[in-house]
């Protein structure tokens, strides 16, 4: 299908092509991912230069060739401001980013995962960061029809049992109780509480997510189990959230350390 096309879409990646092209991955909510070239942009006083940023998101203007599209006009609508001064914030950013970009097929069209990429960078600005990634996960999960089942065993439909932990089980769909225990591995346990905060992600907007207050406890526990969840049925590590884990609650500490981090992760 040759011919132009507009879209508004957030730049996913974005890698050197060429002497003085990017080869980007955009995410628009009608046409898919959309795989494009930006013709000159690494040149000084390329137009395109400032939309065609990764974890821009703009209007473009595409020509579909018969491989790749060119981008041939583009007008910045957000940059994420608070993302780019900060870098654990950063580090957050791409890990919802590596989500949208596992989720969403090459050739499917999933407008409900790119509205909510849009939201999640918003969100990361306004509230906790690992509380809008725990609630992205939720919603992620929700899109791909994978929402866990936490208020009966997910197994056999059984009561669960809310006294000492909790076992949650990806192969099984969420919760289990005590009977169905041992028969779909992984397993994990959890405490009642983080279970109850679970369900609230599930539902929650995002305005009302700057008011839940999360112990760290709680933070640690749901930051281990959801990745764990979404990672199962993507059937892959996601590699940002190792570098979260490094970079941890601190912001750039003048030793290059985190520098260096924040390098490997637009690679
Ligand atoms: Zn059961």
């Amino acid at each position: 299908m040759a011919g132009y096309f507009r879209a508004e879409g957030i730049v996913l990646k974005s890698r050197d092509y060429g002497e003085t092209d990017l080869l980007l991955t955009i995410l628009t909510p009608h046409h898919g991912k959309v795989e494009a070239i930006a013709k000159g942009v690494r040149k000084s006083k390329s137009s395109l230069r400032s939309g065609t940023q990764q974890l821009c998101r703009s209007r473009f203007l595409f020509y579909a060739g018969k491989s790749l599209a060119t981008v041939t006009q583009c007008e910045v609508q957000s940059i994420f401001a608070p993302l780019r001064s900060d870098l654990q914030l950063l580090a957050y950013a791409f890990y919802l980013v590596e989500i949208a970009d596992v989720v969403v097929m090459p050739g499917q069209i999933n407008r409900a995962m790119y509205y909510l990429l849009k939201e999640g960078l918003e969100a990361l600005g306004a509230a906790r960061p690992s509380l809008v990634a725990r609630a992205f996960e939720a919603r992620t999960l929700k899109i791909m029809g994978l929402e866990p089942r936490l208020d009966r065993c997910a197994s056999c439909d059984g009561m669960l049992e809310l006294k000492g932990k909790v076992t949650v089980a990806p192969a099984a769909g969420g919760a289990i109780c005590s009977r169905c225990r041992g028969q779909k591995p992984p397993e994990y346990q959890v405490v009642p509480g983080s279970i109850k905060i679970w369900q609230q992600l599930n539902h929650i907007n995002w305005r009302h997510l700057q008011r839940l207050r999360l112990s760290p406890y709680f933070d640690k526990e749901l930051g281990e189990i959801m990745p764990a969840f979404l990672e199962y049925y993507l059937d892959r590590k996601l590699k940002s959230r190792a570098l979260i884990n490094e970079i941890g609650g601190v912001t750039d500490d003048g030793t290059g350390k985190n520098r260096s981090a924040a390098r490997a992760l637009r690679n």
